[in-house]
């Protein structure tokens, strides 16, 4: 018998290890102010909750978010077979340039940072080469991306960090790399899993769509949404997870007019949001 596993919606960690322990504390408010760091630099946000999709913000379905073991683990089988080794989309050639990657993408498309950070990082893969070519160059080479000036700030501040504290290395610590300017828990789960292997879940607006459109997490802040995720995933599907529910998020099941026609696992989708042809 297959045992059921309960997304709990509102859990939010106060301390996120990567472990799949989730705690509850409720979240009850639309909008929430948050004094921390943010992907961009701020020292306060807020944190809107319009990542959640119109049915995610209904009041629950008797038995939604409610999956079994074998539901889960079929999702994902599913994924898998459809595409067994999922890349990220930002181009890169070592750890320092996806982290400058990651940072400049906060609120932009990975084809919008690809155009920018091809003529960058021609000219600086490294933190020191970062730091001679001056953050008016680095602010010139990205400015067709959003925030950019706070960017190309933080990417200088951090290649500054990556050099006094971390011998010009990316570290492959959580704590060290949130520590980071312009590092939020996002960014450092890209970072941890794509450059170091680390079984990550970094939620961005298609893994919170997706999360929730299969009925995998009720969370409404993206925190409680990992949190879920990396609680009910199987181990074995972990490491890909996100990759799996970024691109099938930006390219199936997307927010206005999914494809559910095409869509790997729409037998085993409840989402009001659904549409097949008749
Ligand atoms: S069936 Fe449609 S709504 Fe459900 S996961 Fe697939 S694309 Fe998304």
């Amino acid at each position: 018998m297959s045992k059921t596993v309960k997304a709990v919606g509102t859990s939010h960690a106060a301390s996120r290890p990567s472990s799949r322990t989730a705690s509850t504390t409720p979240s009850k408010s639309t909008t929430v102010t948050t004094a921390k760091k943010t992907e961009t630099g701020s020292a306060t946000r807020k944190v809107e909750k319009s990542m959640a999709p119109a049915s995610a913000k209904a009041p629950p379905r008797k038995g939604a978010a409610k999956r079994t073991a074998t539901e889960i683990a079929a999702i994902f089988a599913r994924f898998a077979a459809a595409m067994p080794e999922p890349k990220g989309e930002l181009e890169h050639s070592n750890p320092f340039t996806l982290l400058v990657a990651v940072v400049l993408s906060a609120q932009a498309t990975d084809a919008g940072v690809n155009k920018a950070t091809r003529a960058l990082f021609a000219c600086a893969d490294t933190p020191q080469k970062m730091l001679d070519l001056g953050e008016d160059v680095v602010r010139d080479h990205v400015k067709t991306i959003g925030l950019f000036r706070n960017k190309a700030k933080n990417v200088i501040a951090l290649s500054q960090q990556l050099l006094r504290d971390h011998n010009g290395e990316v570290p492959a610590e959580r704590d060290a790399l949130t520590a980071l300017p312009g590092v939020g828990r996002k960014t450092a789960n890209v970072v941890l899993n794509m450059a170091f292997g680390h079984k990550t879940m970094a939620v961005d607006t298609h893994v919170f769509r997706v999360a929730h459109r299969l009925d995998m997490s009720l969370g409404n802040t993206p925190e409680a949404v990992e949190d879920d995720l990396m609680r009910i995933i199987p181990d074995a599907y972990l490491f890909h997870a996100h990759h799996w529910l970024i691109l099938h998020g930006r390219y199936t099941c997307v927010a206005r007019a999914p494809k559910c026609a095409t869509c790997p696992v729409a037998d085993l989708c409840r989402s009001v949001d659904k549409s097949l042809p008749a």
